[in-house]
């Protein structure tokens, strides 16, 4: 009886194993498609002035509008994009149509826009990311790159190129998921940051988890003796924001402030909130 099982669960297990080896292709192949059609779009995640509840600016965060699955979330399809070297294209896209859109919202506003350390091994980066700002119209000024923290990348030497050359337009540079990843000190060293992002996992719990407070407060004063300013990730209530407040935590996202929003929710959400470009009620106040 043992046998048939242990063989009925091979069976199983081969089976199992070749649908998500089917899914998976199917995923490829759909990719490669949906890219070319800007079917991977951006979504903007507030950012705002933890003091003032002002917005300061938005991440850009991938989906996919899949046309007849519906809404993909990144993490189901960019492991893939960076497995079948299609990162490099569906990042560019995103960032094109992210620019554009952002192209009419107040001057005061930034994106931040995130970037897979793959891509950091491509020494045309800086240029391919500079010419679609120039193409666009949107200001280097006011973009900002997260790179997660990864192993190690592949060729610092190169990365460090690249991101020299994007720092000298003026572009700015955040480390991503502070504290996750592997070697996260040797990472702000190895890489000129302007900015430090803490992750959620250690925000979500600040309030019930001593060692979670913690790691935020060493993180926040790390950032204050480097003189790089923190941004925490997955605020969801008023106690954690208050908190983050009083350690001394200047930026926050998450879904407290707002859900990720497509592009035409966000330009509403502005113009309500009367920070489009050029919106009538702010000439009209300009006149008088
Ligand atoms: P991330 O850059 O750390 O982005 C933050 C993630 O946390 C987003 O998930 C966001 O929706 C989610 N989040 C924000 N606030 C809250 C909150 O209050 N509570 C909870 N539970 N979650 C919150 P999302 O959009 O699923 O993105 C997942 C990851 O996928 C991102 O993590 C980023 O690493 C990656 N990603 C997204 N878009 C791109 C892209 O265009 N290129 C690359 N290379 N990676 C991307
Ligand atoms: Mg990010
Ligand atoms: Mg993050
Ligand atoms: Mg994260």
């Amino acid at each position: 009886a043992a046998k048939v099982a242990g063989r009925n669960r091979h069976a199983w297990f081969d089976r199992a194993m070749e649908r998500s080896i089917q899914a998976r292709a199917e995923l490829e192949t759909g990719l490669r498609i949906a890219i070319p059609q800007a079917q991977i779009v951006p979504f903007f995640e507030q950012q705002v002035d933890l003091a003032t509840g002002r917005i300061t600016g938005f991440e850009v965060l991938a989906r996919w509008e899949h046309p007849t699955r519906g809404l993909i979330m990144p993490d189901m399809f960019i492991p893939v994009a960076e497995q079948t070297g299609m990162i490099g294209e569906l990042s560019l896209s995103v960032m094109r149509q992210a620019f554009t859109a952002a192209r009419d919202w107040d001057a005061g506003l930034t994106l931040s826009v995130n970037i897979s350390p793959i891509q950091l091994r491509d020494a045309w980066l800086a240029q391919k990311i500079i010419k679609t700002l120039v193409e666009t119209g949107f200001p280097a000024s006011r973009l900002e790159i997260e790179i997660t923290e990864s192993a190690l990348f592949e060729n610092l030497a190169l990365a460090q190129s690249i991101v020299g050359s994007l720092k000298n337009q003026g572009i700015a540079l955040a480390l991503d998921d502070f504290g996750t990843g592997y070697s996260s000190l040797a990472h702000l060293r190895a890489l000129p940051f302007d900015r430090i992002k803490i992750d959620k996992s250690f925000v979500g719990s600040i309030l019930d988890n001593a060692e979670s407070a913690a790691i935020v407060n060493t993180i926040v004063r790390l950032g204050d003796s480097l003189n790089l300013p923190i941004t925490a990730e997955g605020i969801e209530d008023d106690a954690v924001e208050k908190r983050l407040c009083a350690i001394g935590c200047t930026k926050g996202q998450g879904y407290l402030y707002g859900r990720p929003l497509g592009a035409a929710h966000v330009r509403r959400l502005l113009a309500e909130k009367r920070l489009l470009a050029q919106h009538p009620a702010v000439s009209g106040l300009v006149d008088t």
